[in-house]
């Protein structure tokens, strides 16, 4: 195929892998459930309640009884309690979600180590050499939905496939408590039918460009050319191409390229005195600092995060010339640059640091202006 001066081979599909997306149904509020049972049959919302936010913050889950007046993640919590005002609001305990995340993950554990977390509810595992050398990996993720509601008590839907990208689409197709096989005949057919929105990865711009051409299905995107979709979606473009066909040769990866390390605080009551704001900022560059040492991590840029009251939310960086994982050298940068772009006028919910242009420690005595740490992994 031509494009321009680039000439693409059609790209090779790798089919011999077995791969199982784990997706916790309605997790938050499951775990709330399991702990109150008078919970059971209510619509339950994990979010503050927006009478005591002033209207403020998002639903970060609904149960499924929520979901049926309309309330999902991400809306607002005002709108939620304006469709639903009997709901049961629940203020978030992600520390306990944490812990609960982490033992479904040793069930994982038990089957393989390549697993890659999106979020505390969701992750990837390649199953294709597996501990227990379960050759089914259907087998293996009714196991592990069997296992995760025997010992954590909390359903999870999964879908397996030879790839992530239909791994996850398949997870996503009978919830809750659902098992979805996409096998590498069936894929073809079950993209074809599938609406656009379902193609994950698909931003809300691309989605809105696609819906304006009149694409709906995936039978509507796989008819247009890679060259059509290149030049109207630039690389975006061409990984719809592929995924269309069903293609997707990205790894389960769980040692994820650590491009930033971060920290940040959510304040409640707000911070209204710059006092408040540098000993927070003290106590936010201890924690990066530490963290960095940990991951035997320094950085070049030390990014600033402020949300104020109205949410009104801006960050700003500044370089170093050598890398440094140093608490005092962090904690300067963070005040300064809270000293030309911060403001008390308004109060502050948020702040964070964060250091990116990351690089292992153990290079620091060669000569790193000569590296390119993009490519360093
Ligand atoms: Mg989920």
């Amino acid at each position: 195929m031509e494009y321009g001066l680039l000439t693409f081979r059609e790209p090779d599909n790798d089919l011999t892998r077995k791969i199982i997306h784990v997706d916790m149904d309605a997790f938050y509020a499951s775990v709330e459930e399991r702990d109150r049972p008078e919970l059971n049959g209510k619509p339950v919302v994990i979010a503050h309640h927006p009478r005591k936010t002033g209207g403020r913050g998002v639903v970060t889950t609904a149960n499924y009884e929520a979901r049926k007046f309309g309330i999902h993640s991400a809306m607002s919590s005002q709108e939620a309690f304006e469709r639903c005002p009997h709901a049961i609001f629940i203020s978030p305990r992600m520390d306990y979600y944490k812990q609960v995340s982490a033992q479904i993950r040793s069930v994982f554990h038990r089957y393989t180590d390549l697993i890659e977390p999106l979020s505390l509810d969701e992750a990837y595992l390649d199953v294709t050499q597996n501990k227990q050398n379960i050759p089914s990996a259907t087998i293996i993720a009714r196991r592990i939905q069997q296992e995760v509601w025997k010992e954590v008590h909390l359903t999870c839907s999964a879908g397996v496939s030879y790839n992530k990208f239909l791994a996850k689409i398949a997870s996503d197709y009978q919830k809750p408590a659902g098992l979805t096989v996409i096998t590498p005949p069936e894929a073809q057919n079950f993209l074809m039918e599938l609406p656009i929105k379902k193609f994950y990865g698909v931003g809300t711009k691309t989605a809105e460009r696609l819906k304006q051409l009149g694409i709906e299905t995936g039978q509507d995107l796989f008819e247009l050319s890679a060259k059509f979709l290149i030049d109207e979606f630039g690389k975006m473009g061409y990984v719809l191409y592929r995924k269309v066909r069903g293609i997707d040769n990205q790894p389960v990866s769980n040692e994820r390229e650590r491009k930033s390390i971060g920290k940040e605080h959510t304040f409640n009551p707000f911070l209204v005195r710059e006092e408040q704001v540098e000993e927070s900022l003290t106590v936010l560059a201890d924690e990066v600092s530490k963290s960095l040492a940990r991951h035997k991590m320094h950085g070049r840029v030390v990014v600033l995060k402020i949300r104020y009251d109205d949410f009104e939310t801006m960050t700003r960086q500044k370089s170093f010339v050598e890398f440094t994982s140093s608490k005092e050298d962090i904690l300067l940068k963070a005040l300064s640059l809270w000293e030309e772009h911060g403001a008390m006028n308004k109060e502050v919910r948020l702040l964070g640091i964060t250091l990116t242009q990351l690089a292992p420690q153990f290079f620091t005595n060669m000569q790193l202006p000569l590296w390119d740490t993009n490519n360093f992994y």
